[in-house]
Order: structure tokens, then C-alpha cells, then sequence
């Protein structure tokens, strides 16, 4: 175990929870129940440094972990979300300037939805669009809107398959499933080489918004590293990318921080080394609190969760881990209903199928979808007590 934090070598280290046997992958979900809960488990040993506050689970395996063709965490059926790809892909549109082409890299660009949304955004500027991911499941080198997916990890050996040398750049929820993030942005750094001028965009959960919600449910094997503003920047300057900003968006959930592959180093620190509040074995309190809450509301009709991502995973099985009381869970992933989630074993279904198990109380996994989960309940006739978790 590490004894000084990763990201910026303080020492002044918290152990804020551990959990024995929690599903490695939250988003492989299973054709029978009882598949779901034989899912493969590791620990989680979650860490926090007082210096930059970033946190880490000290336990995590990536031997453990393989993503492939079957990884299914496609949010974009969400109206919300597609908002929030767009506004990200004008980011990236802005940062190049204006009159010059665009030659756009995503690293981890899964399916490719992001580099669709940056295509359309780009218009006739796009002159070239190239992902890197290993989990992609089109033939090598084909992509959405004329753009190329490589099936591997972007590296200074792959980097080669570029036909351009890309002046944008962005992996978006990526660097949380990496135990060393130094290492990915140094390696990711080297690969675009050394004459590289290119802005880097990186979006990842910002662990501020997750402790400041006792969001307890966002705690999970995969993200093993978890930033705030503080430790991204400082990952960043680390790696060799100059002029670091950072912003928070998704209300606040994502961090989106940019920084270029050119400039001087500036000699600006970490702005606050004074102790920060690590809340505690705060999952306790979660669990106690909504096992609590789920145990009434049972008394009423059936209670069922909106959201069958990671979150939803995480949640059943720490508040009700035999599925004895959650009925089922709603998603609008349609690669996700009829299956069931890994841990607890809950089944998936759609809203339409939902309608017809009259829940009394769904509870909302993420309340940045409240609105548009209330409209489609309407549409389908699902007249339960909608509650956000956070
Ligand atoms: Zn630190």
C-alpha cells in the first residue's frame, strides 16, 4: 500500500472505508440472476489524501478488469446527457482556432457517440477524427461520421495510425478507471509527441461533489482514482501539460479540465495544503439511512430504482444486497432491460414494463434526470413517488 498519495506525494493520508467483496464491473450486466450475484468481486480499500484530496482505492486490481466488446455504459439515450455531450463538443470546437481545421483525438472514445457529437459540431472545420478504444465493436479503423476507431489503447506505438496530428484532444471518463493516473497522462503526453500543440480536454467524476452529496453510491471498484479540481490539476502539471484549468459541469458532478501539450510551466502550487475534511466511514450512515427509508416504503407497494448504470448497482446492493426488497430497476438502455445487475441480482426493465409493477416509490439514482424521468413515467403511466438519492 502506498504510504504518500499518488498525485502529489503528501503523506497525510485517511482511510475512509473499506468493503470486502464488491462486483468488479458495474457495467456487465447478467442474463439470469443468479449470474448476477456470482459476479466476480475484489475490495475496496478507499484512501484520501488531506493535501490535494484525491482518493483512491489502495486495493484496487487491474489484472482484475478487461474491457471489451461486452462493456455497456451507453448514457446517451438520456436527453439530459446528450445536452451535456453537446456543450462539451463546443468546447472542444472553440478551443482550435478560429479558421483553422480541426484534427480531433478521443482517447477511450467507446462507441464513439462523443466523436459524433464533435463531427456535427465541427462541421466543414473537421478534418480528421480518430479514436482509440479497446472496447469498440466496429471493424478496426471505420468510424462514425467518416472518423477512424482504433481497437486498442492510445500509445506511442499506435499513435502511429494517426493520419493527422491532432490539435484537440479528450478522454472523457477515463482516467478514474486508471490506478496510476501520473503514468496514463505522462504515457498519453509521450504519445502525441514532442512538437505536439494540441489542447487536452480530460472529464472525469469530481469527488468534491461526491462527498459534499453523500453520494455513497459513487464509490465503486472501477473508479479507482477520483479527483478534485486540485489533484487533476496537479496529475496535469506532473504529466508535462502546461496552463491547467479546471471547471465543474453536469451540475457539478463531472470535473473538465483543460491544458494544452505547449507552453512554460508556470511555478503555481496546489492552492491549499491545509487539512481537508475526509468524511469518515460516511457508507455506514447511507446504508443505515436508506435501508431504513426502502424498509417503510415496502410497507406501501413495490419500490423500485431509475438507472441500472453503476450507481444503481452500487446502491441495491448496499442497501438491500439480497434483492429481498427492490423490486426491480427501470433503465432506458434498451441493451440493458430483461437482464439483471451484477452483486444483488436485481432484474433490468424498461419504463414500459415497469408501468405494469406499479411501483409505489422509484428511487432516482442520479438527480440531474429527474425531469426527463418524470416525462417519460407520464408517457408510459407509472404513477409512483419519484426520490432522489442525492
Ligand atoms: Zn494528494
Amino acid at each position: 500500500m502506498n504510504n504518500s498519495c499518488p498525485i502529489c506525494s503528501t503523506g497525510d493520508l485517511d482511510q475512509l472505508d473499506i468493503r470486502d467483496a464488491v462486483p468488479i464491473l458495474m457495467n456487465r450486466l447478467y442474463s439470469t440472476a443468479l449470474e448476477g450475484r456470482a459476479a466476480t468481486r475484489g475490495a475496496l480499500v478507499l484512501m484520501g489524501c488531506r493535501g490535494c484530496g484525491f482518493v483512491w482505492n489502495a486495493a484496487f486490481n487491474s489484472s482484475l478488469i478487461v474491457y471489451d466488446a461486452s462493456y455497456e455504459n451507453d448514457q446517451t439515450h438520456s436527453l439530459a446527457f446528450s445536452r451535456h455531450l453537446r456543450d462539451r463538443a463546443r468546447d472542444v470546437v472553440a478551443a482550435v482556432p478560429a479558421g483553422d481545421l480541426i484534427d480531433f483525438l478521443e482517447v477511450g472514445c467507446g462507441q464513439g457517440r462523443f466523436i459524433e457529437e464533435v463531427a456535427l459540431v465541427a462541421e466543414r472545420r473537421l478534418r480528421s477524427v480518430e479514436g482509440f478504444d479497446p472496447a469498440w465493436r466496429g471493424a478496426e479503423g471505420e468510424g462514425p461520421t467518416g472518423g477512424r476507431i482504433h481497437t486498442c489503447y492510445f500509445d506511442t506505438q499506435t499513435a502511429g495510425r494517426l493520419l493527422h496530428a491532432p490539435n484537440v484532444v479528450a478522454t472523457r471518463h477515463t482516467i478514474e478507471h486508471v490506478p496510476d493516473p501520473v503514468v496514463f497522462l505522462s504515457a498519453l503526453r509521450e504519445a502525441l509527441g514532442p512538437d505536439s500543440h494540441a489542447t487536452v480536454f480530460i472529464e472525469t467524476p469530481c469527488v468534491e461533489w461526491i462527498l459534499g452529496n453523500a453520494a455513497m453510491q459513487d464509490f465503486f471498484y472501477e473508479h479507482c482514482s477520483l479527483f478534485t479540481a486540485d489533484a487533476l490539476t496537479e496529475a496535469l502539471r506532473r504529466s508535462g501539460f502546461f496552463d491547467v484549468a479546471v471547471d465543474h459541469v453536469f451540475g457539478g458532478q463531472y470535473l473538465w479540465a483543460r491544458a494544452s501539450t505547449f507552453g512554460r510551466q508556470t511555478t503555481q502550487e496546489i492552492t491549499s495544503l491545509k487539512p481537508r475534511p475526509l468524511p469518515k466511514w460516511a457508507r455506514q450512515q447511507f446504508t443505515e439511512k436508506w435501508r431504513a427509508d426502502l424498509a417503510e416504503r415496502t410497507k406501501f407497494g413495490p419500490v423500485a430504482l431509475w438507472g441500472a448504470g453503476a450507481k444503481g448497482v452500487n446502491f441495491s446492493l448496499m442497501v438491500d444486497p439480497h434483492a429481498s426488497m427492490i423490486d426491480h430497476v427501470i433503465d432506458i438502455n434498451p441493451a440493458k432491460q430483461g437482464k439483471y445487475l451484477p452483486g444483488s441480482g436485481v432484474p433490468v426493465v424498461s419504463p414500459l414494463t415497469a408501468a405494469t409493477r406499479k411501483a409505489s416509490t422509484i428511487y432516482v439514482m442520479n438527480p440531474n434526470y429527474l425531469d426527463e424521468i418524470r416525462t417519460i413515467a407520464t408517457n408510459v403511466g407509472i404513477a409512483a413517488e419519484f426520490v432522489p438519492i442525492n
